[in-house]
This record gives C-alpha cells, sequence and structure tokens, in this order.
C-alpha cells in the first residue's frame, strides 16, 4: 500500500491553507486544530474556505485528515462544569469535521483527577455517547503519556473506553505517549512486542491513526516532549521496524515532531520516507 504520511499543518489565514502547507511538506494527509488549541474556542469556517479545503484534499491529498481537539477538554472530568464545556467543544469539532469532509476527530481522555480509572472511563463514555456524531465522523481516543492521573496510557484504558461507549469509536496511537507510558518501541523484538499487546488488548481493527513521534524521554518515564524521527530513545532500528510492521503499513501517520535544530517537518517526512522500504 502507498505510504501515507504528513504532519500537523497550521490553519493560519484560512483552513483551506491547510492543504498547500502539507503539500510543502511533503505530506499526503495530516492533522490540523480548528482554532487554537490552548483555549475554548468555536471553529471559525466560512462556506469558501470549506469548499475551498474540500476540492484541496480530493485534489492534492491520497490519506484523511484528523482533526486534533483543544487540550481543555477533558472527557474523564467529574466537574460537571468542565464536562459541560467538554462535550459542546466536541459537538463543534465533529460538526467541524463534517462540513470539512474530515473522517476523524481526535481527543485526548484527559485526567480523571480523583474519580479513578474506572469512574474517569464511565465519564468519558458519557460525554462522548451525549455527542451527536454525524454520520461519516468516527472519534478517536489518543494513547496518552499516562502522566498524573490522566487516563489512555495503558491500552486496557482505550479498551476500556470502546467498551463503554455506544459509539462506534477508534483509537490513535502516538508513538511517543506509547513509549512514554511503558510500551517499549525501540528495537524491532520490541516492536512487534508492542503491536501485539496493542492487539490483544485493543484490537488492530481499531487502530485508524498513528501520530509517529519519537521520544526525548526513555521508555516508562511518562514525560510526553517529541523528538526527530530517528533521533529519540525510540530511534531508528524501532521506527524503522515501526514503519515496516506488516500489519500497520497501511494505517495513515500524522507527525507532530518538533520544528527545531533546523529539521523542519519536511525533514522528518523524508526521513519516515527513507526508512519505509517500499
Ligand atoms: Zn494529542
Ligand atoms: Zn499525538
Amino acid at each position: 500500500m502507498s505510504l501515507k504520511v504528513g504532519a500537523h499543518v497550521s490553519i493560519a489565514g484560512g483552513v483551506d491553507n491547510a492543504v498547500a502547507n502539507q503539500v510543502e511538506v511533503g505530506g499526503n494527509c495530516g492533522q490540523i486544530f480548528t482554532h487554537s488549541p490552548q483555549v475554548w474556542q468555536d471553529p471559525n469556517i466560512d462556506d469558501g474556505e470549506a469548499e475551498r479545503f474540500r476540492e484541496g484534499t480530493e485534489r492534492d491529498m491520497e490519506g484523511p485528515w484528523v482533526i486534533h481537539t483543544s487540550y481543555l477538554v477533558n472527557l474523564c472530568t467529574p466537574k460537571e462544569g468542565l464536562r459541560e464545556k467538554s462535550l459542546d467543544s466536541m459537538q463543534k469539532e465533529v460538526d467541524a469535521a463534517e462540513r470539512l469532509g474530515i473522517p476523524y476527530v481526535n481527543v485526548h481522555l484527559g485526567a480523571h483527577t480523583g474519580a479513578g480509572v474506572e469512574g474517569g472511563l464511565d465519564n468519558a463514555a458519557s460525554v462522548i455517547d451525549d455527542l451527536d456524531v454525524p454520520d461519516g465522523v468516527t472519534i478517536l481516543i489518543e494513547s496518552d503519556a499516562g502522566a498524573g492521573t490522566k487516563l489512555g496510557g495503558e491500552f486496557e484504558h482505550l479498551a476500556g473506553i470502546i467498551d463503554r461507549t455506544e459509539t462506534d469509536i477508534d483509537v490513535c496511537v502516538d508513538t511517543a505517549h506509547a513509549f512514554a507510558a511503558g510500551y517499549d518501541l525501540s528495537t524491532p523484538e520490541a516492536v512487534d512486542q508492542t503491536i501485539g499487546e496493542f492487539d490483544d488488548v485493543v484490537g488492530l481493527e481499531h487502530l485508524e491513526y498513528v501520530h509517529l513521534n519519537d521520544s526525548k524521554h526513555e521508555c516508562g518515564t511518562n514525560k510526553d516532549e517529541h523528538a526527530h524521527i530517528g533521533e529519540g530513545h525510540i530511534g531508528e532500528a524501532g521506527m524503522e521496524r515501526f514503519l515496516n510492521h506488516p500489519d500497520l503499513t497501511d494505517v495513515p501517520l500524522a507527525l507532530e515532531t518538533p520544528t527545531e535544530d533546523g529539521k523542519s517537518f519536511a525533514w522528518n517526512i523524508d526521513r519516515v520516507r527513507e526508512l519505509r522500504r517500499d
């Protein structure tokens, strides 16, 4: 299958600019925010932009886009006010996805802040099931680095939320997060083991997207800082196996690598293409 890889690109100046931004870094799929992710804000997309985005995607992209929701969304929260804001924000993201023809909305489970793992997963399932998710849009739960009371670090949490929801949801594995959460990806054998474990616990049929990032911190540290592909603690051997694992070759990849040391998204996407063998 052809490699679907891209980056998290900016929508500055209009969401339709994301397509040109993606082409510029050599991507053929990828991720966007619909607004600044650090604040509560509604997507502000006019009909012309939405149409140009869909036309550009049809023309220039091979794989699917994914929307990453606001970092303030906390599906697991026991706090009513935060739950309501998260629900409202999520509804607007899935509606924006429908308008843009984007099939996926990626979200973190968030922190249970005292509700416990089971309580947090119950809270998250109830928010998801209160959404009116349009046809053609699927919510993806992103794997987490697992710091503090944040859920999604363990594959069991991802399986737990799939089990609890009436809604059909799937999963996005972030390689840097999974590694930080304790799933080794630094050798070919470790990659095979981790993919096997994911398949046993969650099921590879639920893996719809991957955030491909290397990690600045060691396995199991719960520290979430992304590194350039092949240059972190996952490293080249692990990345090469991940990119060529027979069960993963058709899964689209979005890079959230840093832009530092003179290495851009284009550099990282090139690196992915070099490490992939087909
Ligand atoms: Zn994320
Ligand atoms: Zn991610």
